[in-house]
Order: structure tokens, then C-alpha cells, then sequence
């Protein structure tokens, strides 16, 4: 257990010495077993100097309570879950009461209010917490399927909500919906996706940090670029960068859904002439791209991709990405397995 810090003084009637006096509240990383996982949490708890070692500390019925919060959503951290908060964040982001996010779900009235306050919910509420999350065409849906929960007048109200969440998102979230419409069949890990599920920040990211050392960085180059750093992510750990699905087609690895992909409102796209092989459209860096988003394997297999194929042009890239097992054994249209992507030749 680390040392703990002294955060303030409080002068109080105190239960250990029966005396009033300053007392220390300190804070300190304790941990604690929930459903069999051992989580460190922040710890705070007040300090009697005047009281024996055995028996010097104690905390206030809201310490208490703050502390196993603070616990129940370390254990979230490590499980992947939502936090408290996070789920408070939601449902203020639709202006619901917990009474009313627990009807749109078609849960028990408390249930929101319990998860916000002391229980830790389970996979499959938390999923669908995360459906709604950011995503108000989901709520929607929702809101039509559990309508006879509410009333008119509330479900009206409830719907100008979600519609004025909807207006906000504006161009970005419409482009991102078309790229996830088209990967509704490819939602499970797979050997088609790499084990990894479709992840729009990713690409964007990824997208941005080739095109930051590519200044020749056309559409072409970048599905190839995109495919080889999947392939190279896949082979060293097992499972690929971005979840795209990548197709045989005659100039090599094609990601399904790859126009929607270059609409990506956080993309920066430009259509230029040229007179190359290549298509138009010009792929920039982001202003706003952030890159920590990218781990360290991330990172490197993206490095070596540039390493091995900034001065490539588009022609000599596919015609490199022609020789790869993955391309020689599957045949026009094929959806290319990560288990032949995994076999490229050292970049
Ligand atoms: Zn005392």
C-alpha cells in the first residue's frame, strides 16, 4: 500500500478521542476484492493524532460511500465498463431523468438510478448504454420501441431531444453512420476483420499519420497503405489496427465501403486534377488528428508501411501488393483472410 497525503485539516467534534480538534483528512490507494478481481482505488479517511496506533482512523458515512464508488468504478475501468459518471454523461447528454433512461431502455424504473450510485452493471446493460452513447438514431429506436412506457406529451418531448442531439452531429455523424452501415454483417471478430471491430477514430487517425509522411498520398496509396499496416498489425499481435474488411480487386486490397470511408467528415480529402495512374483525391494530415490514440505497435507497423512505401507511387504499390500470397490466392471480389494478410514478405 502506497504512503498516504495529508489533504486538509478539519477541526471536528472527534468520535475517536471524544474531543474537538483538527483532524487529518488523508487520502491513500487501498485496494479491494469485487467479483473476484483485486482493483487499487482512492481511499479517503480522517486521522487522529491524539488517538492510539490500533485505532486512529475513521471515516464519515460520505467518505464511506465515496470510497466504494470510487472502488465499483476502478473495478469498471478494469473490465472495460462504463463509469459511474459515464453513465451519468449519457443520460445527461439526452436531458433524461434515470427514471426515464431506465423506460427507454425497457429496464426496471431504479435500474439507471442503482448504476449511478452503488451497483456495477452487467455486459449486456452496458452494451446497450454504449448503443445509445453518441448515437441518437439508436435512442431513437429505442424510444419507438419501448413508446408505451411514456406518454404522449413525455415522448414528444423526449423525441425533440434526440432529433435537436441528431441536428448537432451534423455532417460527421451522418458520414461515420454510412461507414458502420456498411459493416453491419461484419460486426463479430473475425478472420474477415482481423478480430477487431470497425474503428472510425482509428482510421481517421491512421489515415492522418500516412498522409503526414506520405506527400503523395492519393486514394489508391492508401487503401494499399492501410491494408499492408492491418496485415502488419495482424501478423506481429494477432489482431489488425482498424476492423476494415479488405476485398480482392484488380489493384489489389479494396477496404468494403471505401467511398464512404473517403467522405469521413474528419478526413482531410482533396479532389485534385492529375494525370496519373491514380485517383484524384489527395489525402492530407488532419489539423486535429490525435495521435495518441495510436498505440505503440500501432505506431510501428504504420512506420514501417511508410518506411518501406513513401516514395512508392500508386502503380508500383499494387503491383508489389500483386505478388502477396493474400492476393495470389484469393480471387476477384474474395473478402481477403487475415490469415493470408498475416503471410506478407517482411516490409
Ligand atoms: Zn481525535
Amino acid at each position: 500500500m502506497k504512503r498516504d497525503v495529508l489533504l486538509k485539516k478539519v477541526l471536528m467534534d472527534c468520535p475517536l478521542c471524544d474531543r474537538v480538534h483538527e483532524v487529518e483528512e488523508r487520502l491513500r490507494t487501498a485496494s479491494m476484492v469485487i467479483k473476484d478481481e483485486e482493483v487499487d482505488y482512492e481511499e479517503h479517511f480522517f486521522f487522529c493524532g491524539n488517538a492510539d496506533e490500533e485505532e486512529n482512523e475513521f471515516e464519515s458515512g460520505a467518505m464511506t460511500n465515496a470510497n466504494l464508488l470510487n472502488a465499483r468504478n476502478a473495478y469498471r475501468r478494469k473490465m472495460g465498463l462504463l463509469t459511474s459518471d459515464e453513465i451519468i454523461e449519457i443520460r445527461e447528454s439526452y436531458s433524461l431523468s434515470q427514471v426515464d433512461l431506465s423506460r427507454l431502455l425497457g429496464w426496471g424504473e431504479a435500474t439507471i438510478a442503482r448504476y449511478e450510485s452503488k451497483a456495477i452493471q452487467d455486459e449486456a446493460y452496458d452494451t446497450m448504454l454504449r448503443l445509445i452513447k453518441d448515437n441518437p438514431l439508436k435512442a431513437l429506436e429505442f424510444l419507438k420501441k419501448n413508446s408505451e412506457k411514456f406518454s404522449a406529451g413525455k415522448r414528444y418531448e423526449i423525441r425533440e431531444k434526440m432529433i435537436e442531439k441528431l441536428d448537432s452531429y451534423g455532417k460527421e455523424f451522418l458520414t461515420r453512420q454510412a461507414l458502420e452501415g456498411e459493416y453491419v454483417g461484419f460486426e463479430e471478430p473475425s478472420d474477415a476483420n482481423g478480430y477487431t471491430a470497425l474503428n472510425i477514430d482509428k482510421i481517421e487517425v491512421a489515415v492522418s499519420y500516412l498522409a503526414r509522411a506520405m506527400s503523395n498520398l492519393y486514394k489508391v496509396k492508401l487503401m494499399k497503405s492501410l491494408w499492408y499496416a492491418d496485415a502488419l498489425h495482424y501478423k506481429q499481435t494477432g489482431r489488425a489496427m482498424t476492423g476494415l474488411v479488405y476485398r480482392h480487386e484488380a489493384m489489389g486490397a479494396l477496404p468494403v465501403g471505401h467511398y464512404s470511408l473517403m467522405n469521413l467528415e474528419n478526413l482531410n480529402v482533396k479532389e485534385e486534377m492529375s494525370f496519373s495512374y491514380d485517383s484524384m483525391l489527395h489525402v492530407y494530415p488532419s489539423e486535429q488528428a490525435d495521435y495518441s490514440l495510436l498505440s505503440k505497435t500501432e505506431r510501428e507497423a504504420l512506420d514501417a508501411v511508410i518506411d518501406k512505401f513513401k516514395d512508392y507511387k500508386a502503380s508500383e504499390i499494387v503491383e508489389y501488393m500483386h505478388e502477396e500470397r493474400a492476393y495470389k490466392e484469393t480471387e476477384n471480389g474474395e473478402i481477403i483472410p487475415f490469415r493470408l494478410a498475416g503471410e506478407i514478405r517482411e516490409l
